[in-house]
């Protein structure tokens, strides 16, 4: 009775696991077709400087408008597209929609960020294709800014380190993304022409929850940050008392649902 009921087991499993497989290839072939029919579409999230709360630039963050499950967001198929490379033609369709927006609003307020991937940074051409981009569009580097997050500089090698360096030789700023969340922090300040640190979410939402720690890191970080002569921005900002206390640690940039929510260009508020 026991064997049969581990055979059982063994069957159920081995049934999960291929559907976990198909769900996964399937998923691959969609965005494959969504890439070639265009429904990677970008949104766009305001940042302000805290002092005034004047827009002084906007985030670039991707959205899948799926076919028939609606608006999807990255955490819905950002690790498939990594694993599978395929994040490299959703990065390129993103830069080309932030590209088209900065040349047709020449006044537009401040640089566009975009977040890049450890995976598209590991490309031979990466640089390259974004600067190539760039020109095609005639858009000036430093209306841009690259955002890669604290754990994907945790593997860079001389290769991205020189790819990222190139972008930022003509003018394009680099932020560190979800500052504070990774290992590197440090040192990697000093191995990479970075130009801001965007403090994570985690570090703001314990704010007005009086935790006693999250006040020190914050304020400890914003004193790095001015030392440095970096641009700090604090991510995920929700609540007036929020901004209030990241105003006086002394963060410089803010970005979070109290601004603004990320929207279409043509809709966007804040
Ligand atoms: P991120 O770069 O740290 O972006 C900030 C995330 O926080 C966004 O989530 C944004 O919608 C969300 N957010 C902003 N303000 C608030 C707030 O007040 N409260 C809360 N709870 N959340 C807020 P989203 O758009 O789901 O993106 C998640 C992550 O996906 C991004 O984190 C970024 O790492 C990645 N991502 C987004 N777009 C791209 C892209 O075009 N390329 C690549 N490689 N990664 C992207
Ligand atoms: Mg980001
Ligand atoms: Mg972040
Ligand atoms: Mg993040």
């Amino acid at each position: 009775n026991a064997k049969r009921s581990g055979r059982a087991q063994w069957r159920l499993f081995d049934a999960t696991m291929h559907s976990q497989a198909m769900t996964r290839l399937i998923l691959e072939e969609e965005i494959r077709t969504a890439l070639l029919q265009g429904d990677f579409v970008v949104h766009y999230q305001p940042i302000v400087a805290l002092a005034d709360r004047s827009i002084v630039g906007y985030e670039a963050l991707v959205r899948w408008q799926h076919p028939e499950r609606g608006l999807l967001v990255p955490a819905e198929f950002l690790p498939i597209a990594e694993d599978s490379g395929l994040i490299v033609g959703i990065g390129s369709a993103v830069l080309d929609q932030v590209c088209a927006v900065l040349a047709e609003h020449p006044d537009a307020p401040g640089p566009i960020s975009v977040n890049v991937s450890a995976v598209e940074l590991a490309c031979d051409d990466w640089s390259e294709r974004f600067l190539a981009t760039l020109r095609r569009y005639r858009v000036e580097p430093s209306r841009i800014i690259v955002e890669v997050t604290e754990t994907a500089v945790l593997s860079l090698t001389t290769h991205t380190i020189a790819s990222l360096r190139a972008v930022r030789d003509l003018g394009a700023g680099l932020h560190v993304d979800d500052f504070g969340t990774g290992f590197s922090s440090i040192a990697l300040l000093r191995d990479l022409p970075v130009t801001g640190l965007k403090l994570d979410a985690s570090f703001v939402s314990n704010l007005d929850a009086g935790v006693h720690d999250a006040n020190t890191l914050a304020s400890g970080l914003a004193a790095l940050v001015t030392h440095l002569g970096l641009t700090g921005v604090a991510e995920g900002i929700e609540t007036e008392v929020q901004a209030e206390a990241l105003t006086r640690q002394g963060w410089q940039h803010g970005q979070g649902y109290l601004f603004g929510r990320p929207a279409a260009w043509a809709s966007r508020t804040g």
